[in-house]
């Protein structure tokens, strides 16, 4: 027993300062819903900074009380836990969240709103076949690959705790389970517009369009046509997220409309994976067959997605039909120079290029396809370029990335010709690329390993010796170089598979 914050007797609580809105909306947007018990919880990790960040206090969290609540044995005080509905890829009528239940929602020191939910603490009314459970593989690798993805500088969502269930969940095998913690500044997506539009429920579509400008898009709301702005928001958002993507090699793996957050935000790490060598038809997720969600389809799948938000919206656009149709099909029309925009600023950055001129994005291309042609790493290739940008002595570490080394000389020499146009020195040039053009990513080796470990020995040094070294990705790191190097052949992953 112990005092709380109002000088009452009690059991000891851990305060969550919620403020839940989501909760709020009617009954149709969600199903309440409380974790299932596990039977022996075990604290992998809990994000401290990002605890102190919303709010929270790392030491009781990290308490066995505080574990309690992070794999589901108890709901924190004024917690609304809910399973929120949405529907998804390829119209499914109806999925919603089958194994991640939302606690609520608190305003973080920066005063954004921030969703906490549990994810693999058990069934819900949406979990149709599903166990609603998680085993530790994928839930070490969302941690992993969002807190990387928060340090490269990319909008994401967090990892606040990882846990061990004590429990076993049935995969191609016994695993050990597990429960992640997410934080997200929301967890509305494309899908949860579809659920409603599918349903023909104008007045649910209307209150969700209205919460989500309320929520992500206050702007929006002073614009004569606000569910236009609304739409024109979130086509900018995905354009430069995806973007973004591009230049650190990025691979969701399953962009579907039910993966694709309404912020803006990446969302849903299930078989992701970084890119090695450059091949822009790299595909890893086992269930994509055709390539779908190949690394250089990524924009034209998300322009597929915002098409599936932009059809779910039109009721709420205008009245007539045929002038809906013609607002989405305006706003659409944006997305590809957008997102082009946004890919050839970054690439110019990438390559030290302050200025612009029209000839960069030839440059950046001839760049990219000398890459492919000859396996070139795409991370090593940029980051060692930062170096050669501040003189050609560097240059024997990028071209000896290159099967054929004379064809990065070739394209160095036009290069240069470029960067003497520039009006920044060397040295400046070169520290602007290195933060940029990281060090660090979580390599799929990497982050097979470190799974291999957790699952194999029960260890999870490996995790937090990468979890650690991810943390500063634009910083040399000497004592752990080798965590930049790519994976011997023997050490290649190809496949990843989803977190079911
Ligand atoms: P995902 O491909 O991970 O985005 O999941 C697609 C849908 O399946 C979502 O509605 C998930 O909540 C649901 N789902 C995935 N794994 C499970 C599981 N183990 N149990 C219940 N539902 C699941
Ligand atoms: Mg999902």
């Amino acid at each position: 027993m112990s005092r709380g914050p109002d000088g009452e007797t009690g059991p000891m609580t851990i305060h969550f300062p919620f403020d839940n809105t989501y909760a709020r909306l009617p009954k149709r947007f969600f199903a309440r819903i409380a974790p299932t018990s596990v039977t022996a919880p075990r604290l992998i990790r809990l994000n401290r900074d990002l605890a102190l960040r919303l709010r929270l206090d790392p030491d009781r969290l990290s308490c066995p009380e505080g574990l309690e609540l992070l794999c589901g044995n108890r709901v924190p005080n004024a917690a609304e836990p809910i399973a929120m509905a949405y529907a998804g890829h390829q119209f499914v009528p109806q999925l919603g969240d089958g194994r991640a239940i939302l606690l609520g929602e608190v305003v973080d020191r920066d005063g954004i709103r921030r969703d906490i939910q549990l994810k693999g603490s058990g069934p819900t009314p949406f979990s149709r076949r599903g166990d609603g459970r998680a085993a530790v593989g994928p839930v070490l690798r969302e941690y992993l690959v969002s807190e990387a993805m928060a340090a490269l500088g990319l909008p994401t969502t967090r990892a606040l705790a990882a846990v061990l269930t004590g429990e076993t969940v049935l995969r191609e095998m016994m695993l050990p389970g597990a429960v992640l913690t997410r934080v997200a500044s929301s967890h509305v997506r494309v899908g949860t517009f579809q659920f409603f539009a599918v349903r023909q429920d104008v007045e649910g579509l209307r209150l969700l369009a209205d919460y989500v400008i309320g929520r992500h898009y206050p702007q929006a709301a002073e614009s004569d046509n606000p569910y236009r702005a609304l739409l024109d928001q979130v086509i900018a958002a995905q354009a430069d997220l995806i973007a973004r993507w591009l230049h650190i090699g990025f691979i969701h793996g399953v962009m579907n409309t039910d993966n694709m957050s309404i912020a803006g935000e990446t969302i849903d790490y299930g078989p992701c994976a970084f890119m090695d060598a450059y091949d822009p038809a790299t595909v890893f997720s086992s269930i994509d067959q055709h390539g779908r969600y190949a690394y250089c389809n990524q924009p034209r799948i998300g322009l597929w997605n915002l098409t599936r938000l932009a059809e779910a919206l039109l009721p709420l656009l205008f009245e007539d039909e045929e002038k809906a149709v013609a607002e989405a099909n305006e706003a659409l029309g944006a997305y590809s120079g957008k997102f082009e925009a946004a890919y050839h600023a970054g690439l110019r950055r990438k390559l030290g290029l302050l200025t612009k001129r029209e000839e960069d994005p030839t440059l950046a291309g001839d760049l990219l396809r000398a890459m492919a042609e000859n396996q070139a790493d795409f991370t090593l290739t940029f980051r060692r370029l930062s170096d050669a940008a501040a003189g050609p002595e560097a240059d024997e570490a990028v071209r000896n990335l290159f099967i054929n080394p004379l064809a990065y000389d070739a394209w160095a020499a036009r290069w240069r010709e470029r960067l003497s146009h520039e009006p920044q020195d060397g040295a400046s040039r070169q520290a602007a690329m290195r933060a940029v053009n990281p060090a660090y990513i979580p390599r799929n080796h990497r982050v097979e390993a470190v799974i291999q470990a957790a699952v194999e020995r029960d260890d999870f040094a490996p995790f937090e010796e990468l979890l650690m070294v991810l943390s500063q990705p634009y910083e040399d790191q000497p004592a752990f170089a080798h965590y930049a190097e790519p994976p011997e052949p023997h050490e290649r992953v190809h496949r990843t598979f989803c977190g079911t």
